[in-house]
């Protein structure tokens, strides 16, 4: 018999993986409050629902991926949302980074409503999500790891059960330090290899041979040209939305003053992305920052 899941947000990360999940037979109820998301997902089977209680109505799991931890949090928690609409029992996957307050919130009041909430925050970008590689990290109650890693492998090659509520999203903030503070030097750098008159691309080709060598800096080269599918070769398109880039900061940052840990560097990306965000870029990709910083206003207002 065919399982039915529900799918909410189908954006740039759920409308890749949404289309593994009808390709691994599943009948997929897909929400959305935007119609492009909407149109997109439906050219790849999603079976497109008015609202999260119509997606709910036959499904025995529940997936979502949305920008942030109040959406979430909203879509899960109110009147009409995940929660109220799921039968006893259901499971519920949350993909979003949200961190690790609104993960652990969520659970205990999907434990009220009689549901399975279960966090997997996700690493490996559109790219990951587009080829079914994404590395998942998995918080949950030790009773549904097994059956959230099952739910899960359409989707992922790396799944790992990281610990009870909170972990997974505290692995993935972790992970979104280190990956967004590279982010934000790649820029720097490539704005300062700019001003200096290097050839990004035959610079490329030294840096990925040398110390310099770092994941975002080889599939998300901020240069124009140099990487083919990177976001940079196609007018900074997301991607990587710079606001979310900066929302992950701000986790990190956050996290660091709950637990008092020192996250200067981590600080000093959140300041940057902000300011790049709050002045035209917050939709673009994040590596548009070198835009930024170079100070090209007419490329980045294009
Ligand atoms: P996105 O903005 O492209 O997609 C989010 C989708 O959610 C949009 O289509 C939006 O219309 C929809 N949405 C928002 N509120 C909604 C609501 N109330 N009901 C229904 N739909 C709603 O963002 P994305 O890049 O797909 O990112 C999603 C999540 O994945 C974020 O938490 C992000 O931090 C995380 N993430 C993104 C990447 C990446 O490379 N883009 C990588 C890893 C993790």
């Amino acid at each position: 018999m065919t399982t039915t899941i529900a799918w909410v947000g189908l954006g740039l990360m759920g409308n890749p993986m949404s289309k593994h999940m009808v390709n691994a037979g599943y009948k997929v109820n897909g929400v959305d409050i935007d119609p492009v998301a909407r149109e997109r997902a439906a050219a790849n089977g999603v079976n497109i629902v008015n609202n999260v209680v119509e997606a709910c109505a036959d499904a025995s799991v529940v997936f979502s991926m949305l920008p942030s931890g109040s959406d979430v949090d909203d879509v899960m928690t109110s009147a009409d949302g995940v929660f109220a609409s799921s039968r006893p029992g259901t499971i519920i996957i949350d993909c979003s980074t949200i961190g690790i307050a609104y993960a652990k919130k969520l659970h205990e009041a999907a434990s009220e409503a009689g549901v399975v909430f279960i966090e997997a925050p996700v690493s490996g970008g559109t790219e990951g999500a587009r080829d079914g590689t994404l590395t998942f990290m998995i918080g949950c109650d030790k009773a549904h790891a097994t059956k959230a890693k099952e739910l899960l492998s359409p989707l992922g090659d790396y799944l790992a059960h990281v610990g009870g509520p909170g972990t997974g999203q505290a692995a993935k903030v972790v992970n979104n330090l280190i990956m967004a503070v590279s982010v934000t030097v790649n820029c720097e750098a490539t704005a300062l290899g700019e001003r200096l008159g290097l050839d990004m691309k035959e610079f490329f080709e030294i840096a990925i041979r040398s110390s310099a060598d770092n994941w975002s800096f080889r599939i998300w080269n901020p240069a124009p040209g140099v990487v083919a599918e990177a976001p940079a070769s196609h007018g900074y398109k997301a991607g990587f939305k710079t606001w979310l880039l900066a929302k992950d900061l701000s986790l990190a940052v956050e996290a660091g003053r709950e637990v008092g840990a020192r996250l200067e560097t981590a600080e000093t990306a959140y300041a940057l992305m902000s300011e790049h965000s709050n002045s035209g870029g917050a939709d673009m990709d994040a590596t548009s920052l070198a835009l930024h910083l170079a100070d090209k206003k007419q490329a980045k207002a294009a």
